[in-house]
């Protein structure tokens, strides 16, 4: 199945741009807010994988790792 690996580089730079995009739109779902499960106020804010944080309640609680809901 695998050919010889002749002009390897470029098929590297190839599969470079677009897992750089993917990479991308993910860090865009993260920085989004999401609606506070409590408040009801979009306040939430994903500090770490998993873990959510509401500013308005100053609540923490668990949740998908890239996203609240899904
Ligand atoms: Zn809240």
């Amino acid at each position: 199945m695998v050919k010889k690996t002749k002009g390897s580089g470029k098929y590297g730079a190839r599969y470079g741009a677009p897992l750089k995009q993917k990479r991308q739109s993910v860090e865009d779902k993260q920085k989004k807010k999401y609606n506070c499960p409590l408040c009801l106020k979009q306040k939430v804010k994903r500090i770490s994988s998993g873990i959510w944080h509401c500013k308005k309640c100053n609540v923490k609680f668990a949740g998908r790792a890239y996203s609240l809901r899904e």
